[in-house]
């Protein structure tokens, strides 16, 4: 279980979070929606440990992991861009990080290749990442987030470069992983419909401030407020 208490942080004299507190739990989808700028992806870089907190603190499973270093949190993150190794093959990108780590070392290409399948790319793992789709590459990230076997897994904008078929057939993988692998997971998208079909709750911001976090029932039959409802149940 995730706890996120009174986190704040500010850019200069720019306050982008203004106190957030939220809980997840284990195997949770959660999505965060609000409008550009309002800060949904310092929350992820604070989780994460790629940015530090103003104020405030993160606790998982009891532990305080707000100044632990990004590795020893448990985390991994999906960017939007994929942020794959363009000089390695499909098979190199998701080793690495299994190679890096003595532990892990000794069993990273049959963890490596059981994750490529895994994703449904077996066929394509010798080839650089500049020769597939963009589904495929973001497929590649997702299954090298996994290596590294975190509990809680990231989105920033997974799908925000695909098209819509490709969207739709990564939901469902996403589920399926999740459900298999038994992780949590933060989600950040700009499509709304996309956060009611795929979350057990969903977190409204605007302006650095959580506005409503509820089930997408709870939101549909009783927005928090006339912004929840306008942004969310309106699109505007
Ligand atoms: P989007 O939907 O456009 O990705 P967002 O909700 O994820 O937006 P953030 O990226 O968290 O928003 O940014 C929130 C605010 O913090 C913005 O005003 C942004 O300019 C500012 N900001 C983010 N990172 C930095 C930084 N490293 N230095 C200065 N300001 C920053």
């Amino acid at each position: 279980k995730l706890i996120i208490e009174g986190l704040e942080k500010a850019f200069g004299t720019n306050e982008v979070l203004k106190g957030i507190n939220f809980n997840v739990v284990d195997g949770e989808f959660l999505s965060i929606l609000g409008p550009s700028g309002c800060g949904k992806t310092t929350i992820l870089r604070i989780l994460i440990g790629l940015e530090k907190a103003s104020k405030g603190r993160i606790l998982k499973d009891g532990q305080d992991i707000t100044n632990l270093s990004p590795a020893k949190r448990g985390m991994g993150i999906v960017f939007q861009n994929y942020a794959l190794f363009e000089n390695m093959t499909v098979l190199g990108n998701v080793e690495y990080a299994l190679r890096i780590n003595p532990e892990r070392k000794a069993t990273a290409r049959e963890t490596a290749l059981r994750l490529i399948e895994q994703v449904g790319l077996s066929e394509h793992m010798d080839k650089r990442p500049g020769k597939l789709s963009g589904g495929q590459q973001q497929r590649v990230a997702i299954a090298r987030t996994l290596a590294l076997n975190p509990d809680i897994i990231l989105f920033d904008e997974p799908m925000s470069a695909l098209d819509v078929d490709t969207r739709l057939s990564l939901r469902q993988e996403l589920k399926s992983i999740q459900k298999q692998f038994g992780s949590t997971m933060i989600y950040i998208t700009h499509d709304q419909e996309e956060a009611f079909a795929m979350s057990d709750r969903i977190m409204v911001m605007r302006e650095g401030t959580i506005q409503q976090l509820d089930t997408p029932a709870g939101i549909v039959d009783h927005p928090a407020n006339e912004y929840v409802e306008r942004f969310v149940l309106h699109n505007i």
